[in-house]
């Protein structure tokens, strides 16, 4: 059996998904202060403050959504609202990830504790740039 990686067990010591904020409200009001590279209606996009990779930003909508999983819901209206928001979410990523890693670049999702997740507001993480690719280049 594989051993887990550093980030699941890290997201595996964080408290248990709460609907309640997190630190990217904070982020959101300028509580806190982030490196924001783009600003819409409906997301924000900044440089990850650890970063795994030479270029690593997230991507994160305003409404608060704590996990991938927890974007469905019921009334039809709200899900469509939602789709278009994860697309918006996501082409967003694409435009911002093509002059900073033009050689390619991952975008990422963690969800939940074994999913290492440790921010319970959903976020796509943009990884790429210079040679790195994940593998030796
Ligand atoms: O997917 P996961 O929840 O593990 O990722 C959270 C990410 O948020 C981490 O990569 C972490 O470095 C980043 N973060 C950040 N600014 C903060 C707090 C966390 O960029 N103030």
């Amino acid at each position: 059996r594989r051993p887990y990686s550093d980030e699941v067990k890290r997201a595996q010591t964080q408290s248990v998904a709460t609907p309640g904020p997190t630190i990217f409200d904070k982020i959101l009001s300028r509580e806190i202060p982030a490196d924001i590279i783009y600003e819409d209606d409906l997301c924000l996009a900044f440089n990850d403050v650890a970063p795994q990779a030479p270029v690593h930003f997230l991507v994160i909508p305003k409404r608060r959504i704590p996990r991938l999983q927890d974007a469905e819901e019921s009334d039809k209206e709200v899900i469509v609202y939602l789709l278009e928001l994860l697309g918006h979410l996501m082409s967003v990523a694409r435009a911002l990830a093509a002059p900073r890693a033009p050689l390619g670049w991952r975008l990422v999702v963690n969800n939940g504790r074994a999913g290492a997740q440790s921010v319970y507001h959903l976020h796509l993480h943009v990884l790429g740039g210079g040679r790195w690719a994940g593998r030796p280049g």
